[in-house]
């Protein structure tokens, strides 16, 4: 803690706050910094007569993802990732599936939402790296949008977050297009906890 009395108090506490959050961002490091990482895994089925939302974005198909809000596939293995990394429960406890609120929501809405739970605890998100599984239709194309989309939710440079695809090459209920499945990757950085074993 910082006494603040005079001007120059309040110029010194503004630069310790910016050294702080430089820290975080993983910058030079001036005091310790905790990094944590977290695991996401989701699938919904293809069906007819849905928009295709992936990472945030509309991609033209002829089907879309089945589920209580927009099924967003990838939004929600980041979104799971993000709540393991902050040990902050999974997607289905902050969002239930009978709950009318979050019925067709944009996924967006659900990952700003998380991510805010995260930085209350005081983690912000590192780097994102993600697989999106499908047989069709090819994402190579919306890959930059999607990266730039999910960059833009999480607050973080766009050059740390990573999204790849591949198909599942034919096989099980993927290769046959029955369904989207994502995984993802999330580390976070916050201030040094205490440790909890002195
Ligand atoms: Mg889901």
């Amino acid at each position: 803690n910082m006494k603040i009395t005079l001007e120059d108090d309040m110029s010194r506490a503004e630069a310790v706050l910016a050294m702080r959050r430089e820290a975080m961002r993983g910058g030079r490091a001036s005091g310790p910094v905790h990094q944590r990482v977290g695991f996401g895994y989701d699938s919904h089925r293809l069906v007819e007569g849905r928009k295709l939302f992936l990472g945030g974005r509309e991609i033209p198909h002829d089907r879309g993802l089945l589920g209580h809000s927009d099924a967003d596939v990838l939004l929600h293995a980041i979104g799971d990732a993000l709540l393991g990394a902050a040990g902050a429960g999974d997607l289905g406890r902050l969002f239930p599936d009978d709950d009318p609120a979050w019925k067709d929501i944009s996924s967006t809405v659900l990952l700003e939402t998380i991510r805010s739970v995260a930085a209350e605890k005081g983690d912000t998100v590192h780097s994102v790296d993600a697989t999106v599984v499908l047989e069709r239709p090819r994402l190579r194309p919306h890959i930059d949008s999607m990266e730039e989309t999910i960059a833009r939710l999480l607050c973080v440079e766009k050059e740390r977050v990573s999204v790849k695809a591949t198909t599942n090459e034919g096989m099980g209920c993927i290769g046959r297009g029955e369904g989207i499945a994502a995984f993802a990757v999330v580390s976070m950085r916050g201030n040094e906890d205490e440790d909890t074993c002195m």
